[in-house]
């Protein structure tokens, strides 16, 4: 129906040397999996992992990317750039992007609608915060969020784009959602995105869970019928604990 994916988030980790290093222990064990396997990792070592993982099942993402072609934009990074390098895939909307860099629903939309348009695959990040869980308007929050990130976005355009539902409370905190409520937001994610496309769309959809998904829960999170496979930020900088999670989808 739908296909797992495993996705690597290493954040601002490893330096070329370490990431090449990374890449080797990590291809023997994930070669020949079920689902899909992408690492998105620093600028700096897009060259590096692209080289490392020719010829085997591992893609290679960025971990942003801005909206215009080209331009007076010190610091970023466009959509054309990375496809040009053969970069496959680019995650957007992170909650790290959101709470320390100033990123809005409009301007994560502004970079989908860009990745898209250059031909990747996009890895789009909704998510409350905890006070949001506490006020009991995850539903909302994460609805909204899915809804503008994909305005002006065609149902033949959906297919490029994976959903990962990261509560905020739950990145880098060692505390994970239940398995029964990543399930329960992601079914819902999932049933916004069926009012927006059509069910035959919304049952397609690859949509994942992250938030300190790791070696020893992934199994239970990747069981329940609405987690397609994990976005993983601490757990992929350890071969031996990102290959677990990856035979666990
Ligand atoms: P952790 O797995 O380190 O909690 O990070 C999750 C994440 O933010 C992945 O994008």
């Amino acid at each position: 129906l739908r296909k797992a994916v495993i996705a690597g988030n290493w954040k601002m980790n490893k330096n070329r040397k370490e990431a090449k290093a990374l890449i080797e222990e990590m291809k023997p064990l994930v070669a020949g999996a079920d689902c899909g396997v992408v690492i998105c990792v620093p600028y700096t070592n897009l060259e590096t992992a692209l080289q490392a993982t020719e010829g085997t099942n591992i893609k290679v993402g960025a971990e942003n990317c801005h909206w215009a072609k080209s331009g007076a934009f010190t610091g970023e990074i466009s959509a054309d750039m990375l496809t040009e390098m053969g970069v496959e895939y680019v995650v957007i909307g992170h909650s790290e992007r959101r709470q320390y860099f100033g990123e809005t629903d409009a301007t994560v939309n502004q970079r989908v609608r860009a990745a898209l348009d250059a031909g990747l695959n996009v890895i789009l990040c909704v998510g409350e915060l905890l006070e949001q869980r506490e006020q009991g308007i995850t539903e909302e929050v994460c609805g909204m969020q899915t809804k503008v990130a994909l305005g002006g976005v065609s149902k033949e355009e959906l297919k490029k784009i994976i959903i990962a539902y990261e509560p905020v409370w739950a990145i880098g905190t060692g505390k994970t959602a239940t398995a029964q409520q990543a399930n329960e937001v992601n079914h819902y994610i999932r049933t916004v995105v069926g009012g927006l496309y059509g069910q035959d769309a919304a049952d397609a959809m690859t949509i994942q869970y992250g938030g300190s998904m790791n070696a020893g829960n992934a199994e239970e999170l990747l069981a329940q019928p609405d987690v397609d496979g994990g976005l993983i930020g601490g757990a992929s900088l350890k071969a031996a604990d990102f290959s677990v999670i990856v035979k666990a989808a």
